[in-house]
């Protein structure tokens, strides 16, 4: 390794943009079940999925590999399938727009709004086709979005709204944990996400025999349960009644998630808590606007995301690779899909996608995780302020 190249990151020990939340509860957990010897899907996902419904204000939660799979029963469940258009952002990880693509349906792009980087009525509205049978909105980074005009929007036409909450829990929309409004939304427990499974995803719904179809569909459609074949020892014959997926998750998986969602409060606010500190350090930095809670919502501050303006002095660009010789790994913001080589060359709609744009050019993600200490902090808010001097 070179110690004289000007451009090395610095000496210091590295700062991450995240880190996952993760003790010997979960590990004990995950021990429990293994000695049961059940570990694929059976009493621990169950109970996972009872606690993630209450917590949610759910009628039904079924739990699935990633959210990915959760999208994709979404919209399986709501009946989506070819010929179908499902607009959702531009503005979101990939995943969003993959779901509707499994289905055979065309994913069309609409913008998003600068203020929380999330859809908004109006953007849907710009987008919506004749075809349009669905729609996908996501809580981005966290950022609660404002559901109730979307649905008064698109209940009318018949158009269901998905709710994308991969990165929602433990946020909340009028006072209620967000997704508890729709009548599917998507939940994702990766580790870069504030509750995390390893991989592991949850679909909630509002309606139960959409609910009941996404717990047979996620299990090869089988018409009972291994689980409860398992608890008999003549089992019944099985039968599968339609095409479905192995969209399983593990007892072990769930056995974490139980873990994780009783630290969920505590994770929301003390990430809320840093938040708090890199606001009242960088809001009044020429050049920086700052994610900050909706008037009718609180974020859990998964991402926390600031945008860089031409007043800053340096670029996004300059701004990330001065903190990475700082030994912070920033990130660059959320990615817009329709820029992707998988979609560039799709047809997914003419709406104007111009916020998208300017946010995905020029936002970054700042490091926010449970174990970060103020040292650390102050060592981010400092490479900030000293980029903008530059
Ligand atoms: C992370 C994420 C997903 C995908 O979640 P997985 O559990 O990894 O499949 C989908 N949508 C959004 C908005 C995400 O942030």
């Amino acid at each position: 390794m070179s110690i004289s190249a000007a451009h090395d990151v610095a000496a210091l020990p590295r700062i991450n943009v995240m880190k996952p939340w993760l003790g010997t509860e979960e590990a004990d957990a995950v021990a429990a079940v293994i000695a049961s010897g059940w570990v694929a899907q059976g009493p621990k996902v169950a109970q996972f999925e009872a606690e993630f419904a209450a917590a949610q204000q759910a009628a039904s939660a079924v739990a699935t590999s990633n959210c990915t799979t959760a999208l994709h029963l979404a919209l399986v469940v709501a009946g989506i399938k070819a010929g179908d258009d499902v607009v959702l952002p531009s503005f979101s990880f990939i995943a969003t727009a993959n779901a509707a693509t499994y289905v055979g349906a065309r994913p069309v792009f609409c913008d998003v709004e600068a203020a929380t980087g999330n859809v908004t009525a109006e953007t849907i509205a710009a987008a919506l086709t004749k075809w349009t049978k669905a729609v996908i909105v996501v809580d981005q980074g966290g950022m609660p979005v404002d559901l109730e005009p979307i649905r008064a929007l698109c209940d009318p036409q018949g158009i269901v709204v998905i709710e994308d909450a991969a990165c929602g829990a433990g946020s909340t929309y009028h006072g209620r944990p967000v997704g508890a409004g729709a009548e599917l939304a998507a939940w994702s427990f990766h580790p870069r996400k504030i509750l995390t499974t390893g991989e592991g995803g949850m679909l909630t719904s509002s309606r139960l025999e959409w609910a009941q179809r996404a717990a047979k569909l996620r299990e090869h459609s089988m018409s009972a349960s291994a689980a409860s074949r398992h608890t008999s020892v003549l089992a019944p014959p099985e039968e599968y009644t339609e095409i479905g997926f192995n969209f399983r998750m593990t007892d072990m998986q769930a056995a974490v998630g139980l873990v994780q969602l009783g630290r969920l409060p505590e994770a929301v606010a003390q990430r809320r808590r840093i938040v708090a500190r890199y606001t009242e350090a960088l809001a009044h930095v020429p050049g920086l606007r700052l994610a900050q809670d909706p008037t009718y919502g609180t974020s859990n501050f998964q991402s926390f995301w600031m945008e860089v303006l031409p007043g800053f002095g340096s670029t996004r660009e300059e701004l990330l690779e001065h903190l990475a010789h700082q030994g912070v790994s920033a990130r660059r913001g959320i990615m817009a899909a329709h820029r992707q080589p998988a979609y560039a060359e799709m047809d997914c709609g003419a709406a104007e996608l111009s916020v998208t744009e300017r946010l995905t050019e020029n936002t970054l993600i700042l490091p926010v995780y449970h174990q970060f200490t103020e040292a650390e902090q102050d060592r981010v808010i400092d490479a900030v302020k000293s980029a903008g001097r530059h």
